[in-house]
């Protein structure tokens, strides 16, 4: 890969926050391209085991949601079940052994923010799968705590609020309007400043631009 100003800034950033999320006892890995997101991803994930995700845009774009159903594992896929069974499905979801989510923001100093609607992807990260993949690109990356939530609440929120209909202002605004209509996307606020048990959740930072 050819180095740039920005690749060079990437890895250096990424590795003081690989660093900053060991210290806190995440497992952590930077990796400069999406291709080697990827292998380290598969690498964390055993095969034959039970698999569930929610929130995973990043996931997604590194080809890891394509690879999970393409390969041996036991999805609990909720997109698949019946209208009637999602909610069961999601509660499922909360034991699987491996659950895949993304970041809304990571501060340099290496805790974790993540914003809900629903609140399955913040209760899964939380606490319940024995183990939780984080990918996420280098853009999640904020400077502090304060500026994490800043940006998984005023840019994260309002851009993953487009995907879906509803009230809120930031649909028709584009800019956070701080709601509490019914069908608000940020109901669940969750920072992770500490990883108990120690690696129960694996960060894979890649140093692209990806997700929102
Ligand atoms: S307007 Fe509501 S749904 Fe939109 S980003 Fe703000 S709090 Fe979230």
């Amino acid at each position: 890969m050819d180095m740039t100003p920005k690749t060079m800034r990437n890895e250096k950033l990424g590795a003081k926050v690989v660093k900053a999320l060991e210290s806190r006892h995440f497992g952590a890995y930077y990796c400069a391209t999406k291709e080697e997101g990827l292998k380290k991803a598969l690498e964390l994930i055993p095969e034959g085991s039970t698999v569930a995700w929610g929130g995973c845009m990043t996931a997604q774009q590194i080809g890891l949601m394509d690879a999970i159903h393409s390969g041996g594992y036991r999805l609990i896929d909720r997109d698949a079940a019946l209208p009637e069974e999602k909610a069961a499905v999601m509660r499922q979801a909360l034991l699987a052994d491996c659950f895949i989510a993304g970041a809304n923001a990571i501060s340099e100093d290496g805790e974790i923010v993540n914003v809900d609607g629903n609140g399955n992807r913040v209760a899964a990260i939380a606490y319940g799968p024995e183990r939780v993949i984080i990918v996420a690109g280098i853009n999640k990356v904020a400077r502090d705590l304060d500026s994490a939530v800043v940006r998984a609440r005023t840019v994260a929120a309002p851009i993953n609020k487009q995907r879906f209909g509803g009230t809120a202002p930031c649909l028709k605004t584009g800019s956070c309007g701080n709601c509490k209509t019914e069908d608000c996307i940020c109901c669940q606020i969750l920072t992770t400043r500490v990883c108990r048990p120690a690696g129960r959740i694996q960060v894979v930072l890649i140093g692209e631009e990806l997700g929102f």
